[in-house]
């Protein structure tokens, strides 16, 4: 059976990421990875779905097995993507799509040549200052640490293969299911 592609996610926070995501993974051939993090659960999220919410010393346990594709420290706290289930789903032929910040993109970049990488950018930063105003989960404070986060991660975008600007839903998510497309078309010389 073919193997499923490995898809690399990032966009700073308010990029209207989630939004797009929910309607790819509307389709069955897609697995969404649920990540480790120590940060905790905010209203409505849940243990196992959104991520899976650890203590820094479960968590610190995952890598010393090596047990995390990549991890990270984000905004005070850590990320990182547990490898057996990815392993898993890309053997049954699923697209593995993982949702992480730059820092642990790049260590998948590296890691796995094959894996596809998109980066999702806002409008502007003030298009972005302003969706996290409107979402209402972060104080003042948290959101200008991740507008300030989505500063430095911006310019990173160029290290990506895909860049999509979300502007429009219905373009931004048009133009990921075209990448894919293109992707699974594409000729392989390995
Ligand atoms: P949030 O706290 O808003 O859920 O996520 C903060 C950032 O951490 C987002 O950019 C998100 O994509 C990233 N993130 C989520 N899971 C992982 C992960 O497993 N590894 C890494 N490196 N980043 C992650």
């Amino acid at each position: 059976m073919k193997k499923g592609m490995l898809i690399v996610v990032s966009a700073p926070s308010g990029c209207g990421k989630g939004t797009i995501l929910a309607e790819i993974l509307k389709d069955p051939g897609y697995y969404y990875s649920v990540s480790a993090t120590t940060r905790a659960p905010r209203e409505g999220e849940v243990d196992g779905k959104h991520y899976h919410f650890l203590t820094k010393e479960q968590f610190e346990a995952l890598i010393a097995e090596d047990k995390m594709l990549e991890y990270a420290q984000y905004c005070d706290n850590f990320y990182g993507t547990p490898l057996p289930p990815i392993t898993e789903k890309l053997e049954q032929g699923k697209n593995v799509i993982l949702e992480i910040e730059v820092q642990g993109a790049l260590q998948v970049m590296k890691k796995c040549p094959d894996a596809v990488s998109i980066f999702i950018k806002p409008p502007s930063v003030q298009a972005l200052r302003e969706r996290l105003i409107n979402r209402g989960t972060e104080s003042l404070e948290v959101i200008e640490k991740r507008v300030a986060e989505a500063e430095f991660e911006i310019p990173i975008a160029a290290q990506y293969q895909y860049n999509i600007v979300n502007d429009n839903l219905e373009d931004a998510i048009a133009d990921f299911r075209a990448v894919v497309r293109a992707e699974e078309c594409k000729v392989r010389k390995d």
